[in-house]
């Protein structure tokens, strides 16, 4: 049975990291929307052509537009037996567009469709980047918290100062959070009232949170 997959989860919940993994795990395309927009502009396709015109002059590239262009990607060949779709749909009606486009290309192939959502604490999350650091000279990513530097804010490679970006403070990450759950809460419930949402504790190190994922997409 061909497998789609999409992940829900809010920043810094880990989710890019099993993302990838469970693409390789499959051997199916992880597609993520942000490049794949990117890839059709710079092919100077027609559709292409029509959201950078949007994008040139500050609009959103329109929904139906996003649809097509990821319609076409998920009707090619490497995607027959399933993919993986990330950072799509954002909204209920992205949602819709999304079952439609599946039903269109599913037609024939029995498919199973699932949403994974990467359910966390957000307090741990908002502690993970506000103790974040990095070397400004080798760019080794530090956490006071969970990866600390050996001296005191100086890199282990380097000696050099570590440095906190701009947006790694308190108030930047909870408007961040804010925003997602505004956008995602809906969503959750979207594809909770459809049967298909699948909830991953996403606590712990990389391994834990793989091998919950392992159990909860084969069962
Ligand atoms: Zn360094």
């Amino acid at each position: 049975m061909k497998r789609e997959f999409i992940f829900l989860g809010p920043p810094a919940c880990g989710k890019g990291t099993q993302t990838s993994k469970l693409a390789k795990h499959f051997g199916f395309p992880h597609i993520d929307t942000g490049s794949l927009l990117r890839a059709e502009i710079a092919s100077g396709s027609e559709n292409g052509k029509i959201a950078k015109s949007f994008i040139d002059k500050g609009h959103l590239v329109p929904v139906e537009l996003v649809g097509a262009i990821i319609k076409n990607r998920l009707s090619q060949d490497d995607c027959k037996n399933g993919y993986i779709l990330d950072g799509y749909p954002r909204s209920t009606e992205q949602a819709d567009l999304l079952t439609k486009i599946n039903e269109e290309i599913d037609k024939d192939i029995p498919a199973g469709f699932c949403a994974i959502y990467f359910d966390t604490n957000t307090d741990i999350l908002i502690s993970r980047i506000v103790n974040r650091r990095s070397c400004p000279q080798c760019g080794e990513i530090y956490n006071l918290k969970y990866k600390p530097p050996k001296q005191e804010n100086k890199c282990d490679h380097c000696g050099c100062e570590l440095t906190q970006r701009k947006d790694d403070n308190e108030e930047t990450a909870k408007a961040r959070f804010e925003t997602y759950f505004n956008e995602t809460a809906p969503l959750i419930e979207y594809y909770r009232n459809k049967n298909v949402l699948k909830t991953i504790n996403a606590e712990g190190t990389i391994n834990d949170v793989w091998k919950r994922l392992l159990e909860l997409i084969e069962n």
